[in-house]
C-alpha cells in the first residue's frame, strides 16, 4: 500500500438514499476526468453534470462531479467527488470501475491521514475531524469544531515555544559556563516554568470532562422502594420504559437510557429501591444501585413526602455519596406532607414533585441543567478539552518538567536538565504530530471511519 496510490471510497452511508458520494484522492484524478467524463481540463471546485462512462464504454449513471486541484483539497492531493443517484448497485459499479482504472479502496482514516501528511491539518485537528463525526451532543460538536480551527495546537505551540526558550537558556549556559543559570537566572527560569506547568495541568484536567461529555454524564434516581423513582424516570424520558408498581421492591435491576439536557448527553439510571431485605435477587439489585451511585455525577435522591423521612436510609448510602451533587426530590407532593427535612444528607437543592403531574419533569430537568452548567462550566468557543491520547503525552511532559525543577534544585549539571527539557518538548510535539512515529499514526487513524 503506497501513499501515492489513488484511493477511493463511498463517503456517504451504504444503502438506498437520494444521493451517494464517492470520493477519490490521488494523482489519477485529472486523468479520470478525461477518461470517464471527457473533461480533460476540469475547472477546480466547479460542479459539472456528466454521464459516468465505464471502462467498457457503458453509461452507469448521470452524476455531478467536482474536481479539486493539488494543494487545494481536503487531502492536499488532486481530489474528485462524484455524486450519483443513491442506489448501492450504482455505487458498486462505479467503485469496481475505478478499481479497473488503477484506483484502490481507502483504509479507515486514510483521507485525513493524507491531509495530515500533506500539512493540511495537524494531529489535534485530524482528531477533531473524527470527533465531529462521532459527536453525540451539541456541546461535543461545538468543542470539536473549535478544536478543528486549531485552538489546542495554538496553546501547545505556545507551550512549545516557552520550552524552547528555556532550552536555549540552558544551551547558552553550557556553551558559556560563566553565565551559569543557577547563579544568575534561577528565579527567572523558575518563573518561566510555572506558567507552563499551569497550562499543562489545566489541559490534563480537562480530559476527565471530555470523557464525561462523550460517554454521557451519569445521573441516577436513588431512594427507598416505592417512592416513585420509576414513575419519575418514565416522565423524564416521556415513555413508559420502567415498570411502575404499587408493590415495593419491583425494580430489582437498574435501567439506563440516554437523554440530552441543555446540549449535554446524559445517561439516566433508574435503580432498585434501597432497603434492608433478605430476598437474594433484591439484594443483588440493591448492590448494583450502590455501585451506580459511586460512578454517578448527579444523584436524584427521591423520597415519598407523604411518609416520615426514612432515618435508616442514609446509613446504606453514606459511604457512596461523597463527591456527587445531590438533588433531593420530595415526591408524592399531591398527598399530605409528613416528611421533615432536618436529617437530609448534604444536598444542592430540593424539588417538590408529583410524578402524577404531567409537568413534573420540567423542574427536575431545570435543576439538572443548572447543575450541569455550573459543574461543567464550559464555553465551547473558548475552552479546550483534551483526549486520553493527548492527556497521556501531557502527563509525560509534566513529569519531565517536574524532573527539570528537581534537577535544578539539586544543582545537577545543566546537561542533564537539558536532556529532560528535550524529552518534555518531545512529548508536546507528539500531540501536535511533529513526530515521525509511524506506529502512533497508524493507531490513531485506524479509529476513523472509511471515507474520512
Ligand atoms: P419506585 O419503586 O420508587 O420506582 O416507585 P414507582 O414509580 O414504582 O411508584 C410506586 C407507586 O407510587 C406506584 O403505585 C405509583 O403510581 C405511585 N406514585 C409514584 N409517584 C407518585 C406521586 O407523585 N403521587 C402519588 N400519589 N403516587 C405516586
Amino acid at each position: 500500500m503506497s501513499e501515492r496510490d489513488t484511493i477511493i471510497s463511498l463517503a456517504t452511508i451504504a444503502g438506498e438514499s437520494a444521493l451517494g458520494i464517492i470520493r477519490i484522492s490521488g494523482n489519477l484524478c485529472r486523468q479520470l476526468c478525461e477518461d470517464v467524463f471527457d473533461t480533460p481540463s476540469p475547472t477546480p471546485r466547479k460542479t459539472f453534470l456528466k454521464n459516468y462512462r465505464s471502462f467498457s464504454g457503458k453509461n452507469i449513471d448521470q452524476v455531478l462531479a467536482v474536481f479539486f486541484d493539488h494543494g487545494k483539497s481536503y487531502t492536499g492531493e488532486e481530489t474528485l467527488e462524484i455524486s450519483f443517484h443513491g442506489n448501492p448497485l450504482i455505487a458498486n459499479l462505479i467503485l469496481d470501475d475505478l478499481i479497473k482504472r488503477n484506483c484502490r479502496l481507502a483504509v479507515p482514516g486514510e483521507y485525513t491521514k493524507r491531509a495530515y501528511l500533506n500539512g493540511k491539518l495537524d494531529l489535534t485537528q485530524a482528531e477533531s475531524v473524527a470527533e465531529i463525526i462521532a459527536a453525540n451532543s451539541e456541546i461535543e460538536l461545538e468543542i470539536a469544531n473549535h478544536q478543528l480551527l486549531g485552538s489546542l495546537s495554538k496553546k501547545l505551540l505556545y507551550v512549545q515555544s516557552s520550552l524552547i526558550h528555556l532550552q536555549a537558556k540552558f544551551e547558552a549556559s553550557i556553551d558559556f559556563p560563566e553565565d551559569e543559570i543557577r547563579e544568575n537566572n534561577l528565579p527567572e527560569v523558575l518563573g518561566l516554568i510555572k506558567p507552563i506547568k499551569q497550562t499543562i495541568s489545566k489541559l490534563i484536567q480537562s480530559s476527565d470532562i471530555k470523557s464525561s461529555l462523550s460517554q454521557g454524564i451519569k445521573v441516577s434516581l436513588i431512594g427507598p422502594p416505592n417512592v416513585g423513582k420509576s414513575s419519575i424516570f418514565n416522565k423524564l424520558l416521556h415513555s413508559n420504559r420502567a415498570i411502575v408498581s404499587i408493590e415495593p421492591g419491583t425494580t430489582r435491576d437498574y435501567l439506563s437510557r440516554e437523554i440530552i439536557i441543555s446540549g449535554y448527553k446524559i445517561e439516566l439510571f433508574d435503580t432498585a429501591g434501597i432497603r434492608d431485605t433478605d430476598r437474594t435477587v433484591e439484594k443483588l439489585g440493591i448492590q448494583n444501585s450502590l455501585d451506580i451511585i459511586r460512578d454517578t455525577s448527579i444523584v436524584l435522591l427521591v423520597f415519598d413526602s407523604s411518609l416520615p423521612y426514612p432515618n435508616d436510609f442514609f446509613a446504606y448510602i453514606k459511604e457512596e455519596i461523597k463527591s456527587q451533587t445531590i438533588i433531593i426530590i420530595e415526591n408524592k407532593c399531591d398527598l399530605k406532607r409528613v416528611i421533615t427535612s432536618e436529617n437530609y444528607p448534604t444536598h444542592s437543592s430540593v424539588i417538590r414533585s408529583s410524578a402524577l403531574d404531567e409537568n413534573c419533569s420540567k423542574e427536575i430537568i431545570n435543576e439538572i441543567s443548572k447543575t450541569l452548567t455550573t459543574t461543567y462550566k464550559i464555553d465551547p468557543s473558548k475552552d479546550i478539552l483534551v483526549s486520553k491520547r493527548q492527556q497521556k503525552h501531557l502527563s509525560d511532559s509534566m513529569n519531565h518538567l517536574i524532573e527539570v525543577q528537581n534537577l535544578i534544585s539539586i544543582s545537577i549539571h545543566d546537561e542533564f536538565i537539558l536532556q529532560e527539557l528535550k524529552m518534555c518538548i518531545q512529548s508536546i510535539n507528539s500531540i501536535i504530530g511533529q513526530t515521525d512515529n509511524e506506529d502512533m499514526l497508524d493507531e490513531l487513524f485506524k479509529n476513523f471511519c472509511i471515507g474520512k
